[in-house]
């Protein structure tokens, strides 16, 4: 996996899509959506073997859970905390923040594969193309074998993530961004989407 510090750039990065500023909460969420699907490394203290669909990379890394939790976290971010916010971007942000994870994992150099289609396939993959070094599991291993692995993130992660970051306020600068409804669909709903609340 890259390491803890990496996963939440990509969500910050696509954050910069929204028209509507988001909050600090819903980057913190956002932030927790790329992460979560490593607390399946608790599985090796329970002694699941890594090839096993409960394993490390296994279901949390499938593109069914980066959906389904995508699904979750947009509802419940609605349902308390913004319900004015498109249902439609929250959605689009939390799934493709989940999704991002297995996504860099499998842009790694070490560890089994990424199981993006369990439980429909339970084969492990990898992109053909892995600059990124895997890094240690745990916070000790971090220590002593972390730091050329956070290098290569810098350089193979949060530099395009930071040109992705541009790109995202370019486009949601403009009338027809991704997160976010259009200035023509706001005057039909009477200014209640992301842009009109950005400019209050
Ligand atoms: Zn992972």
């Amino acid at each position: 996996m890259p390491t803890i510090f990496t996963h939440p750039v990509v969500a910050l990065s696509g954050s910069c899509f929204f028209r509507r500023r988001p909050s600090i909460g819903l980057l913190v969420a956002g932030a927790a959506c790329t992460v979560l699907p490593d607390l399946d490394v608790a599985a090796f203290y329970f002694g699941i073997p890594y090839e096993h669909p409960l394993g490390h990379r296994g279901v949390t890394h499938s593109l069914l859970f980066a959906l389904l939790l995508g699904l979750a976290a947009a509802w419940l971010w609605r349902r308390f905390f913004e319900p004015r916010r498109p249902f439609a971007s929250l959605a689009t942000f939390f799934v493709l923040a989940t999704a991002s994870h297995g996504i860099l994992d499998a842009f790694t150099n070490g560890g089994r594969g990424v199981g993006f289609f369990i439980p429909f396939d339970n084969a492990r993959y990898f992109f053909p193309w892995r600059p990124i070094q895997v890094s240690p599991i745990g916070a000790s291993g971090f220590f002593e074998r972390g730091w050329p692995a956070l290098a290569s993130e810098l350089w193979w992660v949060w530099l395009p993530a930071l040109g992705l970051a541009c790109v995202g306020r370019i486009v949601s600068s403009r009338r027809t961004g991704l997160l976010g409804t259009t200035s023509a669909s706001r005057k039909r709903s009477g200014g209640t989407s992301d842009l009109a609340s950005r400019s209050k």
